[in-house]
């Protein structure tokens, strides 16, 4: 790796140019002696071009999406326009506060109510909130609306929330919090939610069943109607995990499938950076009777004036986050939804969709797929099967060998049901060529599992840095630079 700045480090050098002091108080006078430091602070010194190569160099040799090819399965690592940086970045968004009076920002509301709109469109729902942040926390806030639902029903002993063995981890975690418990039923030979398997398993204690279409496995869920059918034949709720919904933009509703509440990830789906974990933002919808339940505010017009509702008191959730979400995130789903319109968005969704069956065809035979026999939508999941029975090669090496050839990794282990799984996700916003260099550096690294093994066991080998002892990393986590 390369020389950090403390190392480059000659003391008589420095990057700053600061007036003399001229305030004539002794610190100790200030500040309590146990909290003076005690001996000098070790700052590297280092000129201001030094500085500058740092940066750049920290810069350079992060991975991100602006740098190459990022099949992330289930994150949707699509390239996020650059006018939507340059648009929040304008003073009229960067310079308003939330608790401004309303009238001097009904832009933003506006902005905030059409966004609301939209999203109830493009997906078949009566109403969304933006106050979510995250896909988990909408998956919270939906269960926190079903909770409310059958409270209000009295019913409070619908303790138990159903979802499919190839849930995202989310899904469990969301509904523990929401004080529900989860019930796990199986997936079918095609990967699809075993309808037999969930009617066996709903009862009058069932509050909801959770599904994510296309699901993780990147399969189209087919049977929704009947699903909906067997969950609502007990009063329970039928709730869409709608991270992977941009497989599905202007072709289908979820809202109109028989789903009564869906979370947007509007990072994955409407274009935010979130390479870093946030910020996001994960809107829910609801159906028209659930609507009462909702956090507040939700903006709303009357006339031509657009205002934050606190209406509902009795029956909303409340607050779930404070203002009204993370506007900057939503700001950019709205310019990236207006920019489309609704053909864009329809061919979002195709081209990421025949791009990932694009790549499956051309890696089945050299990567295990096991459901191939029918079309994936905006990804799919391979496995490492063959070259671990072969040549003893795990999905881990093969993962730190594509990284070698200059790729981010695909998503690994998840879903869980398939053993040694690679989740491949191109999106909408790749080249064929691209597809083609990464399909080539695949079957490169297939090769090189029967030709050099050794090589994908020490893999990566042109990586700033080696492969990292995770589980020791965990155990002995040490932050620390020391110089
Ligand atoms: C990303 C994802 C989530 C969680 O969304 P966050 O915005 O990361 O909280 C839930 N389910 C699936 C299928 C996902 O891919």
């Amino acid at each position: 790796m390369a020389s950090t700045i403390f190392e480059k480090t000659s003391s008589e050098r420095k990057g700053y140019t600061l007036p003399d002091n001229d305030v004539n108080v002794k610190l100790e006078n200030c500040i309590p002696s146990e909290f003076c430091r005690k001996e000098d602070i070790h700052l590297p010194e280092v000129s201001e071009l030094d500085v500058m190569r740092h940066f750049l160099e920290l810069a350079h040799t992060n991975y991100c999406i602006e740098k190459g090819f990022y099949p992330l399965g289930s994150c949707t690592m699509k390239y996020n326009p650059k006018i939507n940086e340059t648009l929040v970045r304008n003073d009229s968004f960067n310079n308003i506060h939330p608790l401004q009076d309303e009238n001097t920002v009904q832009g933003a509301l506006e902005i905030l109510h059409d966004l609301q709109e939209s999203l109830a469109e493009i997906s078949g729902f009566e109403k969304v909130t933006l106050q979510p942040v995250a896909g988990a926390h909408g998956e919270f806030t939906g269960l926190k609306v079903i909770k409310a639902y059958h409270d209000l029903n009295n019913n409070p002993h619908k303790n138990m929330i159903i979802l499919p063995d190839s849930a995202h981890g989310t899904n469990p975690a969301s509904v523990v919090l929401a004080g529900f418990e989860v019930v796990e039923i199986k997936s079918n030979e095609k990967g699809l939610v075993d309808v037999e398997d969930l009617r066996a398993h709903v009862d009058e204690n069932t509050a909801g069943f959770m599904l994510t279409n296309p699901n993780t496995l990147g399969l189209f869920e087919t049977q929704v109607e009947e699903i909906a059918e067997i969950v609502h034949s007990v009063d329970g709720l039928v709730y869409m995990d709608g991270a992977n919904f941009n497989a599905i933009l202007g072709i289908v509703k979820p809202g109109e499938m028989g789903f009564d509440i869906m979370h947007f990830n509007l990072h994955k789906t409407f274009a935010t950076p979130h390479g870093g974990g946030g910020p996001g933002s994960g809107p829910i919808g609801v159906r028209k009777d659930l609507v009462q339940f909702l956090p507040t505010p939700m903006v709303t017009k009357k006339g031509n004036k657009y205002f934050m509702d606190y209406g509902n008191v009795n029956t909303s959730l409340g607050k779930v986050h404070s203002f009204f979400g993370n506007f900057a995130v939503n700001l950019r789903a709205y310019i990236y939804i207006k920019m489309l319109g609704t053909k864009g968005l329809r061919r979002v969704s195709e081209n990421a969709v025949i791009n990932a069956n694009y790549i499956q065809k051309k890696l089945e035979n050299y990567y295990y797929v096991p459901y191939k026999n029918q079309y994936c939508m905006h990804e799919f999941v391979a496995s490492g099967v063959w070259q671990k029975e072969k040549y003893g090669i795990r999905t881990l090496d093969i993962a730190k060998r594509i990284l070698d050839k200059g790729y981010h990794a695909p998503t690994i282990y998840f879903p869980l049901i398939v053993p040694e799984a690679m989740m491949i996700e191109p999106t909408e916003t790749e080249s064929k060529e691209t597809l083609d260099d990464f399909i080539n550096a695949m079957i490169e690294i297939a090769k090189e599992c029967e030709e050099n093994p050794d090589l994908l066991k020490n893999a990566p080998l042109n990586t700033p840095v080696r492969r990292v002892d995770d589980t020791l990393a965990v155990r002995q986590l040490n932050v620390k630079f020391e110089w």
